[in-house]
């Protein structure tokens, strides 16, 4: 493995002859050894350079999920970690890695640190855990371990736990997903805890979007800024891809690691679309040994971000991922994802958490319920408030029924979950 820290800084035909390079050595790698990649490539010739990448079929997630062992490009004996998706659509995938494939993982999140402004001597809160197969524990572990700065293995712990270890220890950095932060937001204020006394400066956010289809925070995002004060960068990982892309200072867009990953955003057809346009992920592994993936459909809908980062970098850039392909609803006639309406009610004071359900109306259209959990009186003004946010930010008027935020909970943790699942899909 090559790997090329500082590929962002060249000149672009520099860094798209390294992407080609690399594209053309995996392409050749996933044919003689992957029988799944033996058999989808046979009938089409060397790819030599990322134009010639539209021309190969794309991968679908159902592929992964039904012959696993068929993409395998190693012997089992070299394979040193099984990592696995959390399953939200579908059966969970696992993802072997081979020693040099937790290696690439780790330069990616050491990239991701540096940018975020990490150094030796520093010490990093880790909200994410290492267990459960679970890939990003290990990822920023790993990369922190590069960087030379201290991991605090903290985990899936109760609030109290993370600011009383915020306290003692005041980190100069915290991963965790934006969720939990605002959920340690409010149980400061209501203890009385001031916050940004112990927030560190920097936290770096996975899992949920914190900004929106211009780039500048969303609700979530605004919610968690406020109430630490620290200077919040968003990342989006993929188990599959054994990576993720990071934000850099400039907070305009997820930067791609180009000798790492190549991505596309696709319409339907599997036809790439300009930059600004939403379409659904597809990304190519770079580098990976164990288990390489050829414009693979990732299932979440993102824009290439159109022009040059102000930091500098070249490469691609992505948005936020705007939702999930297999949740798209259309709701009396709007299309709309539910993390548009998730986004929305981030930002309504005295919703405690809620989950969105969805059904399918006789007429084939979808019939969205959103359950809210609130302990404020459930009266006329209140349900007309947040009518009128969802119907302004999200162009729906869904059903609103009230319930405790206990019993939300119950809900988005049922069966012992990982992440909470804000979205039920009945169709
Ligand atoms: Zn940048």
């Amino acid at each position: 493995m090559i790997f090329h820290p500082d590929i962002y800084e060249r000149p672009a035909a520099e860094i798209a002859r390294i992407s080609d390079g690399l594209l053309s050595e995996t392409v050749d790698r996933a044919i003689a050894c992957s029988p799944y990649y033996g058999e989808a490539l046979a009938a089409i010739g060397p790819v030599r350079s990322r134009s010639g990448l539209s021309a190969l079929p794309t991968t679908p997630k159902e592929a992964l999920q039904a012959r696993p062992d068929d993409f395998l490009a190693v012997p089992a004996r070299e394979i040193v970690e099984l990592v696995s998706t959390t399953g939200t659509t579908g059966e969970p995938v696992f993802v072997p890695m081979t020693r040099n494939d937790v290696e690439r993982l780790s330069e990616t999140e050491r990239r991701g640190f540096s940018w975020l402004g990490a150094a030796p001597g520093m010490r990093f809160h880790l909200a994410a855990t290492m267990d459960n197969l679970f890939v990003a524990g290990l990822a920023y572990h790993e990369g922190l371990r590069k960087i030379g700065a201290a991991a605090i293995r903290v985990g899936v712990q109760p609030a109290q736990r993370h600011l009383d270890l915020m306290r003692a220890l005041r980190p100069d950095g915290i991963v965790a997903v934006p969720s939990m932060m605002a959920a340690l937001a409010r149980l400061a204020r209501e203890a009385g805890i001031d916050l940004r006394a112990i927030a560190p400066a920097r936290a770096l956010l996975i899992g949920d979007a914190i900004r929106g289809a211009d780039l500048t925070s969303n609700a979530l995002g605004r919610i968690i800024e406020a109430a630490w004060g620290s200077e919040l960068f968003s990342t989006y990982g993929l188990t599959e891809a054994g990576t993720a892309f990071h934000e850099c200072a400039a907070h305009r867009g997820l930067h791609i690691h180009p000798d790492i990953l190549l991505a596309e955003v696709v319409d339907e057809s599997g036809a790439p679309l300009p930059p600004g346009e939403a379409g659904e992920l597809v990304i190519t592994t770079l580098q990976v040994e164990a288990m390489p993936l050829i414009r693979y459909r990732t299932g979440d809908i993102t824009f290439v971000v159109p022009g040059d980062c102000p930091c500098g970098r070249g490469g691609m850039r992505i948005g936020p991922i705007l939702g999930r392909k297999a949740h798209r609803l259309k709701v009396k006639g709007t299309t709309v994802y539910p993390k548009t309406i998730e986004d929305a009610l981030v930002a309504i004071d005295g919703i405690e958490n809620f989950v969105l359900v969805a059904e399918c109306e006789a007429d084939g259209t979808d019939r969205l319920l959103v359950r809210v959990g609130t302990r404020r009186s459930a009266d006329a003004a209140f349900r007309n408030a947040i009518g009128e946010t969802l119907l302004a930010k999200a162009r729906v008027t869904p059903e609103i029924v009230f319930e405790s935020p206990a019993s939300v909970d119950a809900s988005l943790y049922e069966g012992g979950r990982r992440k909470p699942r804000t979205f039920i899909d009945r169709r």
